[in-house]
């Protein structure tokens, strides 16, 4: 961005805060519900600029933040197998299982390679051929089509020495589990454009209808998100429930439906388990039989169980919107990014994380939190 530019987007930025200072004019509480757009209002300081009624609470939008102790622990069952390869996302590798990470184990020999694609998994497994190569899939139905290609490609080209553990999530069953829970009171939805890769933000509509909620669709720029923000509270004047998608770019609906296609012959959806929210239905995604060769929990016979969390950790409160990172008493003290004790302190898109080190002061939450804390 030149110069010009950037102050053109700098008086573009200060109109939206000056509009929005206007017209919140009650307390009104925004979910933003993807992890990378929490990091981008965190990295850019706009938690203080907005007006002080506007609260914004964060939603369930990181990958590994979701990931339930029992399922790091089925990770770790398979990987520690002999000749396993796990090819894992590096910021998986950290996350916490009950006793172990796959980091840990990864110390301790078992044997782990860091991959940013699952295509890169089929790489190892061709290149490694006397090792089952294991992919631990994480990740939102975004997620979803590029696995599934991967499925099928090691299906074609006959790699057998290839699997997956499938750990995909789907968000829409668990932002509607968590709208019916009045205490929330959440009026808008700020998601990010991800969610166009199968869903079409048909599922979003219907939230929106059932939970009479606003919805936005923004891209990741600190200006796309002002512009959901304002977006949302003028719906919310307006009584709207309406889904406004102003994605950053557009599946094509060929695109959308080639990637509906191979999802739908890989996975089917089954009931979940999530971090800290108990089982949601149909929230997940398991591999159909055809294909289940390609299925590590069957090829090792392991299942996934309950697992331990740490009692000192909120992420499952602060993932639902009931309470930000300060208000956990671990927050920057025995929970770091180099010493985490939860998710949400691993990922770039964890909110613990992002609050750590973009610094911020204590949040104004502190009284929901507790009695979230208090109740459960
Ligand atoms: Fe969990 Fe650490 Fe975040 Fe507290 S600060 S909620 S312990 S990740």
């Amino acid at each position: 961005m030149d110069a010009v530019e950037e102050m053109k987007d700098e008086d573009r930025q200060q109109a939206l805060l000056l509009e929005l200072h206007k017209l919140v004019d009650r307390t009104m509480r925004l979910m933003v519900v993807c992890g990378t757009q929490n990091r981008v209002i965190l990295k850019h300081g706009l938690r203080q600029k907005l007006p002080p009624m506007l609260e914004l609470v964060a939603g369930p939008g990181c990958s590994v933040c979701v990931m339930p102790t029992g399922h790091i622990d089925a990770f770790i069952k398979i990987a520690t197998q002999p000749m396993v390869i796990t090819a894992a996302c590096e910021d998986l590798i950290r996350v916490p299982g009950s006793k172990e990470s796959l980091a840990t184990i990864w110390k301790k020999g078992a044997r782990i390679e860091v991959i940013s694609s699952p295509m890169d998994a089929l790489d190892i497994a061709l290149r490694e051929p006397e090792y089952t190569v294991v992919y631990p899939a994480v990740g939102f139905e975004a997620t979803a089509p590029s696995v599934a290609e991967t499925i099928l490609e090691a299906a074609r080209l006959g790699i057998e020495n290839f699997c997956v553990i499938p750990s995909i999530r789907l968000l829409p069953p668990t932002i509607d589990l968590l709208m019916l829970d009045p205490d929330l009171n959440i009026r808008g939805l700020l998601c990010s454009d991800h969610i166009n890769t199968i869903s079409d933000t048909k599922a979003y509509t219907q939230l929106a209808k059932k939970h009479h909620l606003s919805c936005y669709i923004a891209g990741f720029k600190v200006i796309d998100i002002l512009e959901g923000i304002l977006s949302l509270v003028k719906q919310i004047r307006n009584g709207e429930s309406l889904v406004d998608d102003h994605s950053a770019f557009t599946y094509s609906s060929t695109e959308n439906r080639k990637a509906r296609r191979m999802v739908s012959e890989v996975f089917f959806a089954v009931d979940t388990d999530w971090r800290g929210l108990g089982t949601i239905e149909r929230s997940g995604f398991v591999i159909r039989d055809e294909l289940s060769l390609f299925d590590a929990t069957k090829r090792f016979n392991v299942r996934f169980e309950e697992g331990l969390e740490s009692c000192m950790c909120l992420c499952n409160a602060i993932i639902s919107g009931r309470g930000l990172p300060p208000d956990c008493p671990a927050f920057g003290l025995a929970c770091t990014p180099q010493n985490p004790v939860g998710p949400c302190m691993i990922s770039d898109e964890g909110i613990c994380h992002s609050y750590y080190k973009y610094n911020l002061p204590a949040s104004r939450f502190s009284s929901s939190l507790l009695d979230f804390i208090t109740e459960s």
